[in-house]
């Protein structure tokens, strides 16, 4: 199966006022079809070429020769766990069993959402920030560039892109209020709890909350 650019979980203008229709038509249909379509073309008569896009990331990950193919497919892979870490009528506090996990590794919801926006405001340049299980416990993650957890222990539940380009038509410099917005409008945390129970070997429906699991 060749790689192609998965749709949006909602509609263009699903995310106002938080995030605009073109900042979503910019991010969804420029930048992240472009990470599919350079990951399609490097990919294209090498054995990677009908792999999972998970698989994709894995096997270029950490080598030289492959930067530019592992740039492209974690950037590939990232935005599209992104669109899923967001929702109509999200945000505000966890639910479920990541709330009383978040509660067990940090304390309260407050001390989480506090230590998020402290790392997604404090993270330099371009780059993510994640909240990922690892050993059990929650903790939140930066990544710079196109890196990603998903070549790492931790199993990411969320995700944050703080690329300048995913806000900056909304939000120009103002980073922390885009922050404010993701927390308090848009989190998805049935998706947190679906990858949550995934994790737990508890899903019956992994492909649902496996974004980039293809084939
Ligand atoms: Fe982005």
């Amino acid at each position: 199966m060749s790689l192609s650019l998965p749709p949006l979980p909602y509609a263009l203008d699903a995310l106002e006022p938080y995030l605009s229709r073109r900042t979503l038509s910019v991010h969804h249909g420029n930048h992240h079809a472009a990470y599919v379509a350079k990951t399609a073309a490097l990919v294209k008569g090498t054995p990677l070429e009908t792999a999972p896009l998970e698989d994709i990331v894995r096997a270029a990950a950490g080598s030289e020769q492959n930067c530019a193919l592992f740039n492209a497919a974690a950037q590939a892979w990232n935005h599209e766990f992104f669109w899923h870490s967001m929702r109509p009528g999200g945000g505000k506090d966890a639910t479920g069993a990541v709330a009383q996990l978040i509660e067990e590794s940090f304390g309260s919801q407050q001390a989480f959402r506090q230590q998020f926006v402290a790392a997604a405001g404090d993270h330099f340049g371009s780059g993510w920030v994640w909240l990922v299980l690892e050993a059990g416990r929650l903790r939140i993650m930066t990544t710079a560039n196109a890196e990603t957890p998903l070549t790492t222990a931790a199993y990411p539940l969320l995700t944050l892109d703080v690329w300048e380009h995913a806000y900056y038509l909304d939000y120009q410099h103002r980073r922390l209020d885009y922050i404010a917005a993701f927390l308090g409008n848009l989190i998805n945390w049935d998706f947190a709890n679906e990858r949550l129970a995934t994790a737990r070997g508890e899903s019956s429906a992994a492909s649902a909350a496996a974004p980039g699991r293809r084939g």
